[in-house]
């Protein structure tokens, strides 16, 4: 596959800026969305992911994370038993009190998982720094988690493309890039 000629920088990184528009550019998104599904032979699987990463290697390192924490403000953050023990060494308090006070176990059963951190806006997250930053959960370590299957995986992707300035210019590039021909 020929390597896209992807527009130069800036990005849009300014949080609210990217909520509207990623408001206004809805429709356009869940185009995005139909069009790779009708794509799958012509642009597999692995080929469309290698493409996501290329396009989005560079936007990851520009976008300043320490001034957003958007998604620390606006998401649920569920937890396996592994995070929750990595927690509570890195606050240095018993596991069980860690689960008293910040997990919430009964809600995430309910969708599969096996605990949420009770809180939204994050109760670690201090201005828009962690404050558990080296004994974060793992989700919060891959967010925005945009491959593999960045195809199958693209309603849940279009749902943070108002919270994640990454996911807003990954998308409008990637576009871009299709609208090119590639
Ligand atoms: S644990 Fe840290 S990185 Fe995860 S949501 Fe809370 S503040 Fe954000
Ligand atoms: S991952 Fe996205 S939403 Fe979270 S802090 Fe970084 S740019 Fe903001």
């Amino acid at each position: 596959m020929k390597t896209p000629d992807f527009p130069p920088m800036p990005l849009e990184t300014d949080p609210q800026q990217v909520a509207q528009l990623a408001q206004e550019r809805r429709d356009e998104f869940e185009v995005l969305r139909y069009t790779l599904e009708f794509m799958e032979e012509e642009l597999p699987d692995d080929v469309l992911d290698a493409l996501v990463e290329e396009i989005a290697a560079p936007i990851t390192a520009a976008v300043d994370c320490t001034q957003c924490a958007n998604c620390c403000r606006s998401l649920d953050v569920y937890l396996t038993p592994q995070d929750a023990d990595r927690l509570a060494a890195g606050l240095h308090t018993p596991p069980e009190d860690v689960l008293a006070c910040c997990i919430d176990r009964g809600s995430a059963e309910a969708v599969g998982e096996w605990g949420k951190l009770r809180d939204r806006p994050c109760r670690f997250l201090e201005g828009r720094l962690c404050t558990v930053y080296d004994h974060r959960p793992q989700s919060c370590r891959t967010y925005p988690a945009l491959t593999p299957d960045f195809r199958w995986t693209l309603a849940d992707t279009l749902e943070g493309a108002a919270i994640c300035p990454i996911i807003y210019n990954v998308l409008d590039r990637l576009i871009t890039a299709l609208e090119s021909g590639l």
